[in-house]
């Protein structure tokens, strides 16, 4: 059974407030002891899709940057190139949208590095034995970290069911074609609005891109489905295909989850931030109205448990109406299920928990 500190969120007095809680969060969760003098400490995080305006407050991450820096190491702000082309598909507009979102040295004290490189390309393959890869794609910049802190808005997701801890593991600390791998879909021509320039059939690794009578074609048995083409094209005229078996897709997400805490043992810690529990990730580029109240903020040294104890503590909640959630309003319902029907976030723990992530069985010690 792991330890899972919470702190609520009332504030009575000038020892009260929530940045205050995040430091004494870290101290009794025991992350000062995995983050030694020297280290250089990756604070792994979502800056937000442009749009999208419930992301993790900035002012949260400088805490724990602070706390880094206390111990004497070197912490760094990183995330990784999307699969989709928006406005963090190039480490260029990915740090652009970082620093618009607040996630300047100016507001956290320390530098926005994208930890897959410039286009995605920064990546080295790790073993893992997981259910469905032996191997798994993980961005450079997590994997030459010496620690690392993971914090996690927690909120809806349309086919993880929810994203948390192992999710920001998984999806989060993979460049776009490990991604790929997780959504195990394929990108298809939108011929319609293709011009014709080429520049797909220049990126694709494949040469599963071609040019036919001026338009784009796609040989899908050669593609590999790594989403280059996708974030080439100017026009936007190439889409990738999400749909996709949950269960399966979940399960490659925890394979995922476990390589990116691969040579890091004992020094991960996670951070789950439980406020504008919205019912999308906050890749879109919007911010749909929260489902439940705010809670409060979760830290353990185990992704699993602290998913597991978020999602405890969210269905514990009632749920809001006139809001996405759609059914189980009522304490105790699932409400990640009653948002998305067709998901089931819970089977991310179960299946994290069964491949040696961490352990589902927590206890709740709050501070
Ligand atoms: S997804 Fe990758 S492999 Fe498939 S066509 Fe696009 S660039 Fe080529
Ligand atoms: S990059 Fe886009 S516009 Fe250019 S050929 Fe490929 S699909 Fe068409």
């Amino acid at each position: 059974m792991t330890d899972v500190y919470f702190a609520d969120l009332r504030a009575r007095g000038p020892h009260e407030n929530k940045s205050q809680k995040i430091r004494r969060l870290f101290d009794a969760a025991g992350f000062g002891r995995m983050v030694r003098p020297g280290d250089l400490t990756a604070i792994k995080l979502h800056v937000g899709e442009r749009g999208c305006d419930t992301y993790l407050r900035p002012i949260f991450a400088r805490q724990v940057v602070e706390k880094v820096r206390e111990r004497g190491a070197h912490p760094f702000i990183t995330d990784t190139g999307t699969l989709y082309a928006g406005s963090r598909s190039d480490a260029v507009r990915h740090t652009v949208t970082a620093i618009e979102h607040g996630f300047d040295y100016a507001v956290v004290g320390a530098p926005v590095i994208i930890a897959d490189g410039l286009r995605g390309g920064h990546w080295r393959e790790v073993p893992i034995n997981g259910k469905h890869f032996e191997r798994a794609r993980i961005a450079g910049g997590i994997l030459d970290a010496d620690s690392m802190i993971v914090l996690s808005h927690v909120k809806g997701h349309d086919l993880a069911g929810f994203g948390g801890a192992i999710k920001n593991l998984a999806m989060g600390c993979s460049p776009p074609s490990g991604k790929a791998e997780q959504h195990a879909g394929r990108p298809f021509v939108e011929v319609e609005r293709c011009g014709g320039c080429g520049k797909c059939t220049l990126v694709c690794p494949q040469a599963a891109m071609t040019l036919v009578e001026g338009r784009a074609h796609l040989n899908p048995e050669h593609c590999v489905g790594c989403g280059d083409c996708m974030r080439a094209c100017p026009e936007g005229a190439i889409e990738f295909d999400w749909t996709t078996e949950i269960r399966p897709f979940i399960e490659r997400l925890c394979d995922y989850a476990l390589g990116a805490v691969h040579g890091k043992a004992g020094r991960v810690g996670y951070i789950n931030f439980l406020l504008n529990i919205t019912p999308d990730c906050d890749c879109v580029p919007w911010s749909d109205a929260a489902i439940v109240p705010d809670i409060g903020i979760l830290a353990s040294t185990d992704p699993v448990a602290i998913d597991q104890a978020s999602l405890d503590l969210v269905n514990s909640e009632r749920g809001f109406v006139r809001t996405q959630l759609a059914a189980n309003h009522a304490p105790g319902e699932d409400k990640f299920r009653g948002t998305w029907d067709y998901t089931d976030g819970r089977y991310q723990t179960t299946c994290a928990a069964r491949i040696g992530l961490g352990e589902e069985d927590y206890r709740l010690i709050e501070i």
